[in-house]
C-alpha cells in the first residue's frame, strides 16, 4: 500500500534528543529551541519567532495578543481546520466564514469587504496547500478598517508570495510541525510576530503569563505573574527533533517540490481532457510542495476516484468538512451558503506527497489516475 503520509526522518533526530536530555536542560526555552526560532528569524525574515506545541497554540496565541474579546468579529475561510476558528472562539469571537476562490480553496479576497463591520477585529488567512493568499489586498483592507491580519501558515513552511516568505507579512503568523506537514517534530508549532507592538508581550503569554524570559535574560532581577497566558512552550526534546528536520529542510522541500512538479506535469493534460481542477499557483506565489489535490465536477466522481485508488493500493484522501457546517457552530453561522467550500468539501482530494515517495510510486499513481 501506498500510504497517505509517511513523516520523513532526517536520522539526525536521535542524536539531537539524546544531547537534550543527557544536557540536563530539558524543559523549554533552551538551546534547541534558541537554535529552531533564529532559524526561523533568519530564514523567513520574522522579527520574532516562539515555538509553541501545535499551530493550534500558535494560534491561541494570536488570539489572546489580538485580545479579542467576546461579540468581536473574527473573518476566516470556511475551508480550514478546525483550530482555525477555534483558537479565537475559545476567546469570545463569533467566526465570520468568507467562501473559498473559485479556482482555489483559498479565501476569496474580493469577497472579505463585504462581512466588515465595526465588530470587525481579524482577519486569519489560511494559505491552502502552501499557495499565497493575495496578501497585498488582505493587508490593504486591514489597513483601511484597522484591522488584524493573522497568516495561518501551517502549511505554507518555505512559500513566498511576491517573493516574501509567507509568515512574515501579516501582524502576526502560526506555521505547524504536526506529522503531516513539511517539517515536523509530531506535534509542533511556532508563533510569528512581525508587528513589533506584540513582540514583549508575546513572551510573556508563552511563560504562563510571567517574565520568566526576560528573567533569565538577566533584564530583571526577579520575575512574577503579570499578564494572561499558558504554558504554550515545548520541551527541549521537541525542539532538538525540529531541528534535525530544519537542518535538512533544503533536501527536503527539494524533493517534495520535485514531486510535486511530476504530478502536475503527468495529470495536467488528463485533468484539462476532462474537467478536473488540478492546483493553480497564482504569478505572486511560489508553492512549497505541500500537496497535491485534484478537484472533480461532482462528489461522487471524487469518491469514485478514492475507491479506485484504495482498491489499487493507494491512499488518497479528502479534506476539510465546511466549518459553516459543523455540529459546533452551524447555529451560529446560520443558514447562509458558502458554495465553493462546500465544493471542495464533497470534490477535493489530496494525493500521496512524501519525502520518501518514489519516481515508481508517482508514474504509478498517475497511470491508475488517467486509467479510464
Ligand atoms: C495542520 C493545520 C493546523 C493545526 O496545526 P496543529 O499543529 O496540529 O495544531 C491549523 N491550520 C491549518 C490550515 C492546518 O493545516
Amino acid at each position: 500500500m501506498i500510504p497517505f503520509n509517511k513523516p520523513y526522518l532526517t536520522g539526525k533526530e536521535m542524536h539531537y534528543m539524546y544531547q537534550a536530555v543527557y544536557s540536563g536542560t530539558i524543559s523549554g526555552n533552551g538551546i534547541y529551541t534558541k537554535k529552531c526560532q533564529h532559524f526561523f528569524e533568519e530564514r523567513y525574515r520574522l522579527k520574532k519567532a516562539l515555538l509553541t506545541t501545535s499551530c493550534t497554540d500558535a494560534l491561541e496565541m494570536c488570539a489572546i495578543l489580538a485580545d479579542i474579546k467576546p461579540g468581536d468579529e473574527v473573518i476566516i475561510p470556511s475551508y480550514t481546520f478546525v483550530s482555525t476558528a477555534l483558537a479565537f472562539v475559545r476567546q469570545g469571537a463569533k467566526i465570520i466564514f468568507v467562501d473559498s476562490r473559485y479556482d482555489h480553496p483559498g479565501i476569496d479576497e474580493e469577497k472579505i469587504v463585504e462581512y466588515v463591520t465595526q465588530k470587525t477585529r481579524a482577519i486569519v488567512p489560511v494559505h491552502y496547500a502552501g499557495v499565497a493568499c493575495d496578501m497585498d489586498k488582505i493587508m490593504s483592507i486591514a489597513s483601511k478598517y484597522n484591522l488584524l491580519v493573522i497568516e495561518d501558515a501551517a502549511q505554507a513552511i518555505d512559500a513566498t508570495y511576491k517573493g516574501n516568505p509567507l509568515g512574515s507579512i501579516g501582524h502576526l503568523a502560526a506555521f505547524s510541525f504536526h506529522e503531516t506537514k513539511n517539517i515536523t517534530s509530531g506535534e509542533g508549532g511556532l508563533l510569528a510576530i512581525n508587528d513589533d507592538r506584540f513582540i514583549k508581550r508575546s513572551e510573556i503569554i508563552w511563560e504562563k503569563g510571567t517574565n520568566r524570559a526576560e528573567f533569565y535574560r538577566g533584564e530583571v532581577d526577579k520575575y512574577g505573574w503579570c499578564d494572561t497566558g499558558s504554558s504554550f512552550l515545548p520541551s527541549e526534546i521537541t525542539a532538538a527533533y525540529l531541528w534535525a528536520q530544519l537542518e535538512n529542510i533544503g533536501e527536503i522541500q527539494k524533493k517534495r517540490v520535485s514531486i510535486w512538479w511530476k504530478y502536475y506535469e503527468g495529470l495536467k493534460e488528463w485533468a484539462g481532457d476532462n474537467g478536473v481542477q488540478i492546483p493553480v499557483i497564482p504569478e505572486y506565489a511560489s508553492q512549497n510542495g505541500h500537496m497535491f489535490y485534484l478537484v472533480f465536477k461532482r462528489g461522487e466522481q471524487r469518491n469514485k476516484m478514492i475507491e479506485k485508488l484504495k482498491n489499487n493500493g493507494i491512499h488518497a484522501v479528502f479534506h476539510y468538512l465546511s466549518l459553516h457546517k459543523s455540529k459546533y457552530y452551524k447555529e451560529i453561522h446560520g443558514n447562509r451558503e458558502i458554495p465553493n467550500s462546500d465544493h471542495y468539501t464533497d470534490a477535493l482530494v489530496r494525493l500521496p506527497l512524501y519525502y520518501d515517495l518514489t519516481e515508481n510510486d508517482v508514474d504509478k499513481i498517475i497511470e491508475v489516475i488517467t486509467l479510464s
